[in-house]
C-alpha cells in the first residue's frame, strides 16, 4: 500500500531489505524494556547486513533514555521520542498523520480506539506519567468520527484504551465522560461491540457500570488492574483504595452485571511484599475468580517514588517464583470458567483464517491479551462460503473443548 513515497511492509511479511526499518518502543518496565532493546538490536544487525537503508527508533524507551541509547546502537540514524509523530513523518519526507488521518496496518474487524493520552495518577512504581505525561482526553467529537470512519472500513468492535479509561473528560468536560462517550459510539452504525481496557478501580464511575448493564453493545467484559489486594501493599503503591474497598468493587461489579468477564494485573515483589501479603494475594485471587489475570514482577524504574524511596528487597528469584504460583491458582481458574462453556452456544467474531481454521473471538476475549475461540473450516458447515467471505463477520458456535487459554469450537446447527 502506497503511503506517501513508501510502500508499507507487514512486520510479518519477511522482506529480505526496506529503505526504512521503524522501530517502536515500549519502555515501561524491565521485561518490556528488555524486549525492545533486543528489537532495536536485531533491526540494527540487519542494517550491519545490508538488508536495511535507515534504521529509526522511537516510542517510550527511546523517548526515556534518549540521552543514552545513542552511543549504545550507534546503528540507528535517527531517534525520535513517544509522541514525535510529526518529526517522524518529516524524517520521512511524508504527509503528517494529523494531516491524513488514521492509516490500519491491518483489516481485522476490531480496532483500538484511543480515547486519552497521559496519566495524572501518580503509582509509585510506574513511570508512564512522565513518559506519556499528564492526562488529555481526545474530544468526543473527534472520537465519534474516528469510529464512523473504521465502521466504514469493516470494524465492527472498537476497543476503547488510555493508561485509565475511567478519567476520560476530567481535563475536557470537568466531568468523567466515559459513559456519555460509550453512548455516543454505540450510536455508529457498524458498531456492534465496544470493549473497556485500563480502567482504573479508584472512584470506578457508576454510570460506566449502569452502561456495562444496559448497553447490548457493551462487551460485558471489564479490564481493571487492581495490581495487589494488601491494604500495606496497595498503600505503598499508593494506589487510593484499600483491600476492602478493592473487595467490595468486585462485588458489585459480579452483581450488577451478571456473567461480567473480568481481567486484572497483579504485581508481585512490590517493595514492602511480606509472605503474608502475597498468602492475602494468593487467597484473594482464589476468592475473586478472575476469568482472566496477568501478572508482572516488580522493576525498580529509575524516576518514579517506588525507586527514590523504597528498597528493593525481594530477590528475583522469590520475585519469579511468586509469579509462577500465583500464576499456577490463575491457570486453574481460567482452566475451569473455559471448561464451564463447553457445550453453550457463544457469537464470536472472526478475526483471521490460518491453515484451515478460523481465529475468532467471543465477547469473553480480548485480542491479544486472552485466549482465542478455534473454529476449523469446512465449506459444507458454512453454506458453501469462502473464508474471505466469513473473515470480519460474526458466527454463532458450539464450544466442544477448551484448555486454559483457548476453547475449540464447530458453527451452531440453530
Ligand atoms: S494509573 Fe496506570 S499509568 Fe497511571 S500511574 Fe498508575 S499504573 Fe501508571
Amino acid at each position: 500500500m502506497l503511503r506517501g513515497e513508501y510502500v508499507i511492509v507487514p512486520e510479518n511479511e519477511s522482506s529480505p531489505s526496506v529503505d526504512v526499518l521503524l522501530v517502536n518502543t515500549c519502555g515501561f518496565i524491565g521485561d518490556a524494556k528488555e524486549e525492545s532493546i533486543q528489537a532495536v538490536l536485531s533491526a540494527a544487525e540487519r542494517k550491519k547486513a545490508g538488508e536495511v537503508g535507515k534504521l529509526m527508533v522511537f516510542g517510550c524507551l527511546s523517548q526515556r533514555y534518549m540521552s543514552q541509547l545513542p552511543d549504545l546502537i550507534p546503528e540507528v540514524d535517527c531517534w525520535f521520542g513517544a509522541r514525535d509523530l510529526t518529526p517522524v513523518a518529516k524524517a520521512l519526507g511524508v504527509v503528517p498523520p494529523a494531516q491524513t488521518g488514521r492509516y490500519r496496518t491491518d483489516s481485522h474487524a476490531y480496532a483500538y480506539l484511543k480515547i486519552s493520552e497521559g496519566c495524572d495518577r501518580r503509582c509509585a512504581y510506574c513511570a508512564i506519567p512522565f513518559i506519556r505525561g499528564p492526562h488529555r482526553s481526545v474530544p468526543m467529537e473527534i472520537l465519534v468520527k474516528e469510529a464512523e470512519t473504521l465502521a466504514a472500513s469493516g470494524v465492527k468492535e472498537l476497543i476503547l484504551i488510555a493508561q485509565d479509561t475511567t478519567y476520560y473528560g476530567l481535563d475536557l468536560y470537568h466531568r468523567r465522560a466515559l459513559a456519555e462517550l460509550i453512548r455516543k459510539l454505540s450510536a455508529v452504525d457498524g458498531i456492534e461491540w465496544i470493549r473497556i481496557h485500563y480502567s482504573y478501580p479508584a472512584d470506578f464511575p457508576e454510570d460506566v457500570l449502569d452502561e456495562m448493564a444496559c448497553n447490548p453493545k457493551v462487551c460485558k467484559y471489564l479490564d481493571i488492574p487492581l495490581q495487589h489486594i494488601s491494604d500495606k501493599v496497595l498503600s505503598m503503591m499508593h494506589r487510593q483504595v484499600d483491600g476492602a474497598w478493592t473487595r467490595e468493587l468486585v462485588r458489585k461489579l459480579r452483581e450488577r452485571i451478571p456473567g461480567v468477564v473480568l481481567r486484572t494485573t497483579m504485581i508481585v515483589g512490590h517493595p514492602g511484599e511480606g509472605k503474608r501479603d502475597f498468602e492475602e494475594l494468593l487467597d484473594f485471587v482464589r476468592e475473586a475468580r478472575f476469568e482472566r489475570l496477568g501478572a508482572f514482577m516488580y522493576s525498580e524504574e529509575e524516576g518514579t517514588f517506588g525507586a527514590d524511596n523504597y528498597r528493593d528487597r525481594i530477590s528475583k528469584n522469590e520475585k519469579r517464583r511468586r509469579l509462577e504460583e500465583l500464576m499456577q491458582v490463575q491457570r486453574e481458574i481460567s482452566l475451569s470458567f473455559n471448561q464451564s462453556r463447553i457445550s453453550t452456544t457463544e457469537r464470536v467474531l472472526v478475526d483471521d483464517f490460518n491453515d484451515g481454521v478460523f481465529v475468532c473471538r467471543s465477547s469473553s476475549e480480548s485480542p491479544d491479551v486472552d485466549g482465542e475461540i478455534l473454529v476449523r473450516y469446512k465449506p459444507e458447515l458454512f453454506g458453501g462460503k469462502t473464508p474471505e467471505e466469513i473473515c470480519g463477520k460474526f458466527l454463532e458456535v458450539k464450544i466442544t473443548a477448551a484448555d486454559e487459554y483457548d476453547l475449540i469450537a464447530s458453527p451452531s446447527k440453530r
